[in-house]
């Protein structure tokens, strides 16, 4: 079984990403490598490494292979870097960033989802990364400023205290819109100059705190 799963993920890493557009080697390295499967319900194992978002718990859902590439390969990661995540679900995204840069921070408000994403970054020997349950629209001050910060949710707007928290220079990426479709914006700051350029336009479950949807 372990092998079937290493060539169906070698073989999405080629037809999903490669041939798309995702071009950093480092980042390929690590999406053929971290174990996607293993972040869905054992039911759900045989699709995980579909060109689709999956249901995880809590009416959330883990991106689709190619996004999450896509928004890790806009980030840059060297691996000195200081990077937050925003929506730590299911903890996939989460570990394919840990393996590209210094120090991860997560923040996840679902409880269970982030007992669950633990467990994994556990077995995953993933010791670079340190989560929390808070609400992520107010980043996580006490270890800013981050080279790099990455929000998997849907909000109305950039909320104030992740452009606060970028270092200067770092690279933001995030979906911005509404409850329905979002563009992804790439938010840079450099000599105190901020910046967006919009990416692409995305699905995202509602980003939920003071600066996102009220619900
Ligand atoms: N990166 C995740 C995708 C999870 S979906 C993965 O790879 O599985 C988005 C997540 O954002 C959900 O788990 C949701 O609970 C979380 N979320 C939404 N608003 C949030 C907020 N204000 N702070 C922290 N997490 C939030």
């Amino acid at each position: 079984m372990t092998d079937s799963f290493e060539t169906i993920r070698q073989r999405m890493v080629q037809e999903q990403l490669s041939c798309r557009g995702i071009y950093d080697p480092r980042v390929l390295a690590v999406m053929a490598e971290v174990p996607r499967h293993l972040f869905v319900d054992d039911a759900m194992q045989a699709n995980a490494y579909g060109d689709h978002p999956l249901p995880i718990v809590d009416g959330q859902t883990i991106s689709q292979p190619f996004i999450v590439a896509y928004m890790t390969q806009a980030l840059q990661l060297t691996g000195t870097e200081n990077v937050l995540e925003i929506g730590t679900g299911s903890g996939y995204q989460s570990v394919i960033l840990s393996r590209l840069c210094a120090k991860l921070y997560t923040v996840e408000r679902h409880n269970n989802l982030l007992s669950g994403a633990r467990r994994l970054f556990d077995r995953h020997r993933c010791y670079n990364i340190q989560s929390k349950l808070d609400d992520g629209t107010l980043g996580w001050p006490d270890y800013a400023p981050y080279d790099a910060i990455m929000v998997t949710a849907g909000g109305p707007e950039i909320p104030e205290p992740l452009v606060a928290q970028l270092a200067d220079p770092g690279r933001m990426v995030i979906p911005v819109g509404d409850q329905e479709v979002q563009e992804l914006q790439l938010v840079t700051k450099k000599d105190g100059l901020v910046q967006v350029e919009i990416l692409e336009r995305v699905r995202f479950v509602n980003l939920v705190g003071e600066y996102g949807w009220e619900k």
